[in-house]
């Protein structure tokens, strides 16, 4: 017998992310060791490649580790037990930042930002006066409410006021996905994940440090290992990485930089621009409301209508339409419905998913005529249009 099963369910989620069929191929091949010349190559070319993505003329590097390892990396390589550390909680993800700041011994002070909305730059300036902080953490994006902070102007705020201060983002559901350009904007340390916007599974993060960041991390008091910078820079500077590489998610790293060095990063920023355009003009003429003040392109947060119950609308979603969406977290559980814009995504894919949320909606007695539905189809249509997926797969 064939080995025929039903097709895998539409992941939509703002990571994991759908990975194009190029890095589902090189994940299936044998296994292969880390010190042999063709590995090499791939390990020489990704590292080459990497700083393009940070638009930094400074080194990157990679740790074998989730999103949050490399959070972890900056952290400990610039921090000293008893710093004053400013971060911005404006959901789960800030929160966990500034949880791990004071678990290493910082003296964390929180600029509680309300979910949902971004940072408000008079605010935050005033706060920063009454800090004076050594560190200043924030999310360029806060995946679990959508929300996109204004890092560029916030940085700036950080060098005129506070010239010595370092400003460390996490740019896990940014970088890649929209401009970023850390040396420009004067961003001391930014960190990425494999799972997001770069397009392959879960295991990778990426970090990257700015000069001032740099001479910070050879004083630093903060107990590292693992996550030490200044001995993974040493085994780079030789050409390997400092502990076993994560072979296959590398190789598959170095398919996904190859295919968008064909088409260029902007072309991708825009393609994901694009999706998050459509999915919000779609989604509103069906009459749902975004749920962040100033949403990321990386994902789209829509919230759930009073008196139905997200949770159901959720697994509905997943269980009897084949498409996963996040829904979300502690105050916003059962609130939200989360689409991500990131990754390997066709434009029926969205189209698919737009359908399902509205016919899945109405199974829990949500009204949405099919006219208005009709009309979010054409919508999203023709916004498609405008930016095709820029992959050579379909
Ligand atoms: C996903 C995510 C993380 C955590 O990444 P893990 O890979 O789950 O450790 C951290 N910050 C943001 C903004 C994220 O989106």
């Amino acid at each position: 017998m064939p080995d025929i099963k039903a097709p895998p369910p539409l992941l939509m989620t703002p990571g994991p992310v759908p990975v194009p069929p190029s890095v589902l191929r090189v994940l299936s091949a044998p296994i292969e060791h880390h010190r042999t010349p063709a590995f090499q190559k791939c390990f020489d070319r990704v590292i080459g490649a990497l700083p393009g993505v940070f638009q930094t003329k400074n080194r990157a590097f990679m740790h074998v580790s989730t999103g949050t390892g490399g959070m972890e990396s900056l952290l400990v390589n610039v921090l000293s037990p008893g710093d004053e550390v400013a971060a911005v909680v404006s959901g789960k993800f800030g929160e966990r930042w500034a949880d791990m700041a004071e678990a290493f011994g910082a003296k964390v002070e929180r600029l509680n930002v309300e979910w949902g909305e971004s940072v408000h730059l008079p605010t935050f300036t005033a706060w920063l006066e009454k800090q004076k902080p050594k560190i200043v953490l924030s999310q360029v994006c806060e995946t679990s409410t959508g929300a996109l902070h204004p890092v560029r102007e916030m940085a700036q705020v950080i060098r005129r006021r506070h010239p010595d201060c370092l400003f460390l983002v996490d740019a896990i559901t940014a970088l890649g996905a929209m401009p970023l350009p850390m040396d420009q904007w004067d961003i001391d340390g930014v960190v990425g994940g494999s799972q997001k916007a770069f397009m392959i599974p879960t295991g990778l993060s990426f970090v990257a440090l700015s000069e001032r960041a740099w001479v910070r991390a050879q004083t630093a008091k903060c107990p590292r290992f693992y996550f030490d910078l200044r001995a993974e820079d040493e085994a780079n500077r030789r050409g390997e990485t400092g502990f076993s590489s994560a072979v296959p998610l590398m190789k598959a790293l170095d398919v996904v930089l190859t295919e968008v060095a064909t088409f260029g990063l902007p072309l991708l920023y825009k393609r994901i621009a694009t999706l998050a355009q459509a999915t919000r003009e779609a989604v509103q003429i069906l009459g749902l409301r975004i749920f962040p003040s100033t949403p990321s392109p990386s994902l789209t947060a829509i919230l759930v209508p009073d008196g139905i119950d997200g949770q159901k609308w959720r697994s509905l979603l997943e269980t009897q339409h084949g498409v996963v969406l996040m829904g979300g977290q502690d105050q916003m559980k059962g609130r939200l419905l989360r689409m991500g814009h990131m990754g390997f995504i066709r434009d029926t894919d969205l189209v698919t998913s737009i359908t399902a949320i509205a016919h899945a909606g109405r199974e829990i007695g949500w009204e949405c005529s099919d006219e208005k539905l009709a009309d979010a189809l054409e919508t999203a249509h023709e916004i498609l249009s405008e930016t095709p997926s820029p992959w050579s797969e379909t």
